[in-house]
Order: C-alpha cells, then structure tokens, then sequence
C-alpha cells in the first residue's frame, strides 16, 4: 500500500537535477565578477598617467568600455540564475512541504494536513454556515490487495480519491489511513442533510460502476458515514466520533451505503454495550436456547434441521438474533456463542430425529484458526460425528476467492462437516464464489424466493443457481416457504428442499421430537 502515484513521483524527481546543476555555472560567473571588478578598480585606483605609459589611450578607452560591458552582462547573468535558484529553492520546499501535505498514493491530503484544514474550517464556521464531513471506508480493500496484488488496491484508493473530487466539488478530501479516505465541506450557509445523502449516493452509484484493472471492471463499493457541524457538533473531535459511528451504522446495514449520524446512533452504541455485556452473561450462566427448524424434501419428509439460537432476557424480554449477532460479531463472544449452540446441538442430537443438524456460523469464526480446533473438539468431546452437522455460513462480506479462504474450507470438509452458503442472494456473493468455494448446499435467501413468478430479475437469479448447483452437484434449498403457493413456484424453479413456515416455524426441541413422532405414527397408520 506504499508505491507512490507514478505522476506524483515524477514531478519530485524532476526538480531536485535543477537543483543540482546550478552552482558550478554560477561560481564560475562570480569569479570572472570578480576579476573584471578587479579590472575596474585598478583603472579606478591607479592614475591614468601611469596607465598611459603602459598602453595607448586607444586601447585604455577599449579595455574600460570591454571590462564596463562584461560586468554588465555577468552581473545580470549572475541575477538570472539567483532568481532561478531562488526560485528552484521554493520549489524544494513546496516539494517537501507537499511531501508531508499529500498522499501519495491517493493524491488526497495526508492525515495531518486534512485534520487541520478540517479544524480551521470548524473554528470558522462555528457562528455561521456550516461543514459537512464524510469518512469513507473502503468495503473489501484487503480482499482486493490479496486477489489482484497491492498495487490494484493502490489504484482503488486513487480511484475512490478522484470520484470524490467529482461528487464533492469544492470539498477537501484527505486520506485517514488503510483504507480510510474523508472529505469536508465548508459553507457560508447551512448544509442540507439532503444534499449530503444526494451527493454521497452519487459517489457510490459512481464506484460502482467501478474501474479497469488488469483489463476487468472492478466494481468498488464503499461505506459512508456523516457528520454535520456546528448541527451535531462544533467540537472536530467529537464531530469526527460521530461520523465514524454514522460510518460503523453504515457497515452494520451491509455496506455499500451512507449513514447520517443521529443522536439515535449514541443510544444504539449504549443498546449495543448493554447487549453484549448481558449476552457474554447469558452464555456463561447458560440462558440461551436452542431451537430447530426442519428443512423438508419435495414428499415432506424431513431432510435436517436447522439450530437456530433464542434469547429471553430478564430485562428485555426476546431479543431477536438479528439483534444481537451483529454485536456478537464485533467480538470474540461470536465463537463462544457457537460453541455453546454446538454444545446444545450434541446434548440434544439423541433425542433429536436421526437427521443432520445445520448450526450458524459467522464468516468472522472462519477467521480464526481456533475455530476448527475448538468446533471439532466439542464434537469429539460429546461423542457426536461431524458428517451429522452442516456448517451454515452466511452469505458475507468476509466470504472470498482468496487461496487462504478455499483452504480453511478445504480444512473444513476434511475435518468431516458439510457445509451450507446461507441467505444465498443477499447481495455479496458472485457466481464466482459458487463455483470456486466448495458448498456440499446453497440456501436461497427468503427474498428471492417470496418473489419467485413476479419479476424476470429473480427467476433469472434462482434458475441460475440451481442449474449451476446441478451441475456441481450442489444442493439447492428454498427459504422461507411460506405458502403452498411458494413451494410449488420455487420446486419449478429447481429446488430440492424447502424450509420455512408453510412447514414448520422455529421450535423447542421437546415440539419437534413430539411432531415427528406424532408423524411417523401417522404415516405407519
Ligand atoms: P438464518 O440462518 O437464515 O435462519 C433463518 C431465519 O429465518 C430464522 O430467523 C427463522 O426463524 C426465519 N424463518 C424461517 N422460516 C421463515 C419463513 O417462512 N418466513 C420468514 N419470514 N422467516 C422465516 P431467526 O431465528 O430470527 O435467525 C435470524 C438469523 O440469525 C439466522 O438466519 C442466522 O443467520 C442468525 N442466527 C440464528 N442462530 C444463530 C447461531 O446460533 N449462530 C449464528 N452465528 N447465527 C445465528
Ligand atoms: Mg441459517
Ligand atoms: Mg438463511
């Protein structure tokens, strides 16, 4: 993430052979000054009589005139390339002072320099007017380095860097670092919110129509988050607090998208410590359930079920997974609540149908390398075999093409589990990561399948993945069935499995043994 911009670079090494050259030229004309003054004080010092006697007057009245002319020239010579050098010294100081002031792979201004201008501009329009700022973070500029080399992500930041000089005019833009850029706007009047979301929606419908490297287009997707002063805050500390927190909402929401900053987002930040204060106390004093959800074959037979993790605080009352995952997520509590659900899963795996057990989990666990060690320690622990579990993996941003990643999945199957890519359409994955991940199941997104029959874009969508998935012979499941309706549309579109409520809603492990008993007594009738 270092190699200079090519122009940039070019510009500072040009001036320093200027610079170089110079004083030789320029202290040879100094001394030959030097000499004719000398000239010019002996015909000064010395009586014209005595010089007389050692030349005629002729060559006198030359000798003056030539010597006159000389100092002349030389002198103006000499003023000419003082200038020059005088002019090549600023030069050398814009460079170096340009040095500290740019990015030089991003072209923005450089961390210091940005926050200063930012600072000024507060201070300035503290009494009127006022200054929007923006942070930007690039989605995926690790996974772009390790893919396409850094040299592609260095023209990703140059990229996102000049698209905001366009979709910000007049703003300043800074690079904050890795893979942070910012930009400010100052005005004498008051900042609309409006014209800030209007202008940053620009700038992402303009990333992501992306740029050309290695001769691919390379979408780029970025997440926003704004802050307003004096509105928000006069303070360029908490005004930058606060547009980070608009941004860490962004990320939250899925990326590739601007958030305001709000005084609802303070609250949401103190909601979050308190969830995951509460929850690394639930799963130490064991308050969490398990629940399952089977997923059905095409005769209604059960196929497998999925665990899925419920909360009932004391205080809260049910707190939704969509709630408190994400916060799981941001921590090491996400491993520790896996692990808990996977104890759960083997206590219950007995009492359970005899069918595979789908367990959730989160592509941040994949990153870890005490993940597999710890998941299949459990099992061996409790006596239960992995090729009964099929790890779930949501469709994330984390999830990638890279060597690393198709390695930890290799690791994963050899280790003996199945895995599934879940919510599948959500909008991260590309077909790509399909074919080259290994998935044994692909778990449409409920999305998709509510609205298979209605508009060209999704049958388009899941006819694809499910002849891909026939091709590789890949499993196919459709999620949230809802209706009869549902599940006959998305059984002609090419799916194997069915889960969702037209079946059967999340329930205890107690309910679901009791229903499939309650079944297999009704088929042997
Ligand atoms: P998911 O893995 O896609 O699970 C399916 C979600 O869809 C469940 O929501 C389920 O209750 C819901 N659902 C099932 N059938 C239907 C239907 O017909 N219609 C509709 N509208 N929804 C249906 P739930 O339990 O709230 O879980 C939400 C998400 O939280 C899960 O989505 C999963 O990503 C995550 N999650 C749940 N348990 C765990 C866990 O133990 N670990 C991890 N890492 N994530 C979990
Ligand atoms: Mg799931
Ligand atoms: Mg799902």
């Amino acid at each position: 993430m270092s190699a200079p911009n090519p122009s940039l670079q070019k510009k500072f090494s040009r001036d320093k052979q200027v610079k170089l050259r110079r004083p030789i030229v320029e202290n040879a004309l100094v001394g030959m000054l030097v000499v004719l003054t000398c000239v010019h004080a002996v015909h000064f010092v010395v009586p014209h009589a005595v010089l007389r006697q050692i030349m005629t007057e002729q060559v006198l009245v030359r000798s003056e005139l030539v010597s006159s002319a000389l100092t002349i020239i030389i002198a103006i010579a000499i003023y000419v390339l003082m200038s020059a050098r005088v002019k090549a010294h600023k030069m050398l100081h814009d460079e170096l002072r340009d040095r500290q002031n740019i990015d030089l792979v991003s072209g923005a201004a450089s961390r210091g320099h940005f926050l200063d201008g930012l600072k000024q501009a507060v201070a300035a329009h503290r009494k009127g007017g006022s200054v929007a700022l923006i942070i930007i973070d690039i989605d995926h500029l690790k996974q772009i380095n390790d893919a396409l080399g850094h040299g592609a992500g260095d023209d990703v930041l140059g990229f996102c860097a000049r698209i905001a000089r366009q979709a910000f005019p007049g703003g300043r833009i800074g690079r904050l670092g890795g893979d942070e850029l910012a930009v400010f706007i100052a005005s004498k009047e008051p900042i609309p919110e409006g014209y800030v979301a209007d202008a940053c929606a620009q700038y992402l419908a303009t990333l992501r129509e992306g740029l050309f490297i290695a001769n691919r287009r390379q979408a780029v997707s970025a997440s926003l988050g704004v802050a307003l002063a004096p509105v928000h805050s006069d303070n360029v500390n908490e005004l930058l607090s606060f547009a980070d927190l608009a941004l860490q909402q962004a990320k939250t929401n899925g990326r590739g998208a601007c958030s305001i900053f709000s005084p609802d987002i303070l609250a949401d930040a103190r909601q979050e410590r308190f969830i995951e204060r509460e929850l690394r106390a639930a799963i130490l004093l064991g308050q969490l359930a398990v629940h399952y959800q089977p997923i059905m074959d095409a005769d209604g037979e059960i196929d497998s079920l999925e665990a899925l993790v419920r909360w009932q605080n004391p205080v809260r009352g049910v707190i939704s997974p969509a709630e408190f995952i994400p916060v799981a997520e941001k921590s090491q509590l996400i491993h520790e609540l896996g692990l808990y659900v996977l104890k759960r899963v083997c206590e219950d795996a007995e009492t359970l149908p005899d069918v595979p057990v789908n367990v959730n989990i989160s592509a941040w666990q994949l990153a870890h390398d005490a993940f597999l060690r710890d998941y299949v320690s459990v099992l061996k622990d409790m006596n239960v075999s992995p090729s009964r579990v099929v790890l779930e993996i949501t469709e994330s941003a984390m999830l990638d093409t890279s060597d690393d990643f198709v390695d930890r999945m290799a690791a994963i199957k050899s280790a003996g589990f199945r895995i599934a890519l879940d919510d599948f359409g959500m909008g991260y994955s590309e077909f790509n990561q399909l074919r080259k991940l290994p998935f044994d199941i692909i778990k449409i997104d409920k999305s998709y399948i509510q609205n298979i029959g209605t508009d060209i874009v999704t049958d388009t969508f899941v006819s694809a993945v499910t002849q891909i998935a026939g091709k590789m012979d890949r499993t196919v499941v459709a999620e949230g069935i809802e209706t009869e309706d549902d599940k006959v549309r998305a059984s002609i579109a090419g799916c194997g499995l069915f889960q969702g409520y037209y079946h059967q809603a999340p329930a205890s492990r107690d309910k679901i043994v009791a229903l499939y008993k309650a079944k297999a007594l009704a088929d042997v009738a």
